[in-house]
């Protein structure tokens, strides 16, 4: 055996063992958000701080470079997009990254976000924006000095340090390209629908429907969507999440409210099946590599909008699961038909609130969070002034005025966790996914019809085969290229948007 393919074998046992501390991390997330007692926090916070100094131990380890040098100066790597190559290309990007940030800041981040994120709950729950100021004001910090370490090119800015981990490539200009056209599409056609005299029925969002039917309701639409429930679990949790351990062990959690049935609980079962059918389509041969892993969250996300928007709003959906409602909910949906769920799935209403926004606004909502935390980590926007800076943008960007905090700048986890440049992966999601799913309608010529029957299969399979199966083999804006044949833009996007909301709305 070559030195080079003892180097590779070694190198890939160690980053497994990684992926096994990092899995476990996954899972104790999991259980803190869905089962956990509230006293058990500051354990919590404490494993996590352990396993997360663990795990970067290991990625720095002084035999990774050794064991990389040796695999990136042989045949084995030859071809870029052999899994070979993948797995070496990811883990020096890794380990490159890894070594610039020291143990010390690690571990203060991973325990400051427990505690940061449980106060942030309570501060929440109260609207009390002063509570959670000081979290945030070193969440910031650490975040800051985080990417201080990391670094970003010339012309770039901190949030493009961040905003790494979770796009490789990103930065906050590109992110700037995407959002300026869109923002410029989208005015026209909001404003046609605040001046249309035409309101889709909301009706199916009052009737009260009871918690024992909605359960067993999410639960056979997303296994008609092909989630394996031998290979994962759908869970409760008040911020709903997908978390994958293994692609065999696939946690995926919604909400329910005896209300707004298709927004809240069906709307946020298939996001996170979507989330779970790409973790349990990832390569079995790969399982902890890289290889193994999903594109990027941007990809990972616009599996879930896919699902949710493209195939949960649609008419033919509603075709096909309006008459399975009727058997779980029987008289609570007299007088109603399918017609009236896709009004109700489609309605236009710009909001405080981002989760349960409707497609068109919400990409507003994120852009909303995209300058504010960029203006954070650049110094230009201090945590005291976040408050009054949200509401201003929710006046000028959706109109919207927000009254308090729980409503306004608390609504979110994802800054208490330290996720700042996460905000973007949800439109880019959104962007991907409008034209993957238009992608899929061009080689899928009866999708449509497919849907109406509740036969999820073609589409399922076509999305397994072109990016689950394919794992973290191209970079997302490669493989969205080498799908729909053309860059990432809003266009799909809009087209989608345009098709659907004007006739509904008659303008
Ligand atoms: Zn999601």
């Amino acid at each position: 055996m070559s030195d080079a393919q003892t180097a590779y074998d070694r190198l890939i046992a160690h980053f497994r063992e990684i992926g096994l501390l990092q899995s476990t991390q996954m899972l104790l997330g999991w259980d803190e958000q869905t089962m956990m007692p509230p006293a058990g926090v500051e354990h919590r916070s404490r494993q996590l701080s352990q396993l997360a100094r663990l795990a970067h131990q290991m990625r720095t380890d002084p035999r990774v470079p050794e064991w990389l040098a040796a695999c990136e100066d042989s045949d084995a790597v030859a071809d870029p997009l052999s899994p070979a190559a993948v797995n070496v290309r990811e883990i020096r990007r890794t380990y490159d990254r890894s070594t610039r940030v020291p143990e010390r800041l690690v571990g203060e981040i991973a325990s400051t976000v427990s505690l940061a994120a449980h106060e942030w709950s309570a501060a929440k729950d109260t609207s009390d924006f002063g509570r959670f100021e000081p979290w945030l004001r070193r969440m910031v910090e650490l975040k800051q000095e985080e990417a201080r370490c990391l670094g970003w090119a010339d012309g770039g800015e901190m949030w493009d340090a961040l905003a790494e981990s979770y796009e490789p490539g990103c930065h906050a200009k590109q992110v700037e390209g995407l959002f300026a056209p869109l923002e410029q599409r989208l005015r026209p056609l909001l404003d046609a629908i605040r001046g249309s005299e035409r309101t889709p029925s909301g009706t199916i969002n009052e009737r009260r429907l009871s918690l024992p039917a909605q359960r067993p309701f999410v639960r056979e639409v997303v296994q008609r969507m092909g989630v394996d429930f031998t290979r994962g679990r759908l869970d409760e949790a008040p911020h709903p999440f997908c978390a994958a351990a293994h692609r065999d062990d696939v946690r995926m959690t919604t909400r329910f409210s005896e209300t707004h049935l298709v927004e809240e609980a069906l709307g946020s079962s298939m996001h996170e099946a979507g989330h779970g059918l790409y973790d349990q389509g990832l390569p079995a041969d790969h399982v902890g590599e890289p290889m193994g892993d999903a594109v990027s969250f941007a990809i990972h996300e616009s599996q879930a909008r896919l699902w949710e928007n493209h195939v949960g709003r649609s008419r033919a959906f509603w075709a096909w699961c309006f008459p399975v409602a009727e058997g779980y909910f029987g008289e609570g949906l007299a007088g109603l038909g399918p017609d009236d769920a896709f009004e109700a799935a489609n309605r236009v209403e710009p909001g405080p609130i981002r989760v349960g926004a409707d497609e068109a606004t919400y990409n507003l909502h994120i852009l909303v969070r995209f300058e504010l935390e960029r203006a954070l980590l650049e110094g230009d926007l201090s945590v005291a002034d976040l408050p009054d800076a949200w509401r201003q943008k929710y006046r000028e960007k959706l109109g919207v005025e927000v009254t308090d905090d729980r409503t306004g700048c608390l609504q979110d986890i994802h800054w208490s966790e330290g996720a700042f440049g996460y905000f973007p992966s949800y439109t880019m999601g959104n962007l991907y996914a409008a034209a993957f799913f238009e992608a899929a309608e061009q080689s899928i010529p009866d999708l449509s019809d497919a849907i109406a029957r509740g036969d999820f299969e073609p589409l399922r399979s076509w999305l397994r085969e072109r990016i689950h199966s394919q794992g973290k083999r191209y970079r997302a804006e490669t493989l969205a290229e080498r799908i729909t044949g053309e860059p990432l833009g809003p266009e799909p996007f809009v087209r989608h948007l345009e098709g659907k909301l004007r006739p509904l709305y008659g303008v």
